[in-house]
């Protein structure tokens, strides 16, 4: 199997970006995907336009907007309040139904028109939130789903997967992007590049995770 090119699905956001910087630094050839499924912001889009272009790497986005038809949810629908917490039960209503699956799909399809055997993603089981299609054991189950399906071996990697909020930041340091990840990033469900705008549960999150590993490394010293 041909390990020297990957494809990322890559949203800008910071767990695909430091993906992105990872697969750059382990592969020959790395080609980002990003989808087009009527985010709330299409900043994101913006934001991911940049990084590949910046940093050099070809970029493809591919029109999901059936997706934001079929599955209209609070990161599509500027109507709808995004949830601050993960409900009790059931999904929080950022999630959009199948997403992680159908991108992947096409990342895959995409992957083996141009004789590509690896996908990346940022997904993480340690965040989980509720998102169904962030675990582990759906990943390995797509895997094997999309080898059957196409008679052709992928191999899905997920750095990204044991690690949480804190670690991802170490991480992006250890690769030596810390500082590209966090201003040049985007994870704010309002849609403020970097530090974002400090108040929305993304940008609470990654700021706690941010200040913890700042404050180890410090104490390390
Ligand atoms: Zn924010």
């Amino acid at each position: 199997m041909k390990h020297n090119r990957a494809v990322v699905v890559f949203s800008g956001g910071q767990d695909s970006t430091t993906c992105l910087f990872w697969a750059k630094q382990k592969f020959d050839e790395v080609i980002a995907i990003s989808f087009d499924y009527g985010q709330r912001h299409v900043k994101e889009l913006e934001c991911a336009k940049a990084i590949t272009k910046k940093y050099g790497i070809e970029h493809h986005i591919l029109d999901m907007s059936l997706l934001g038809q079929l599955a209209p949810n609070s990161l599509t629908r500027i109507d709808m309040e995004v949830d601050h917490d993960a409900p009790e039960e059931g999904t929080p209503n950022t999630f959009v139904d199948g997403r992680n699956m159908i991108f992947l799909t096409f990342a895959a399809v995409f992957a083996k028109q141009r004789e590509i055997h690896v996908l990346v993603t940022g997904v993480s089981q340690s965040d989980f939130s509720g998102y169904p299609d962030c675990r582990d054991v759906f990943i390995k189950s797509l895997n094997t789903s999309l080898t059957l399906a196409m008679d052709y071996e992928f191999e899905i990697m997920t750095p990204m997967m044991w690690i949480d909020k804190k670690e991802t930041w170490e991480f992006a340091d250890q690769l030596g992007v810390l500082d590209i990840i966090k201003n040049e990033t985007l994870t704010c469900y309002n849609g403020i590049i970097g530090d974002g705008c400090g108040d929305c549960p993304a940008c609470k999150l990654r700021k706690k995770g941010y200040d913890l590993y700042i404050q180890e490394k410090e104490a390390s010293k």
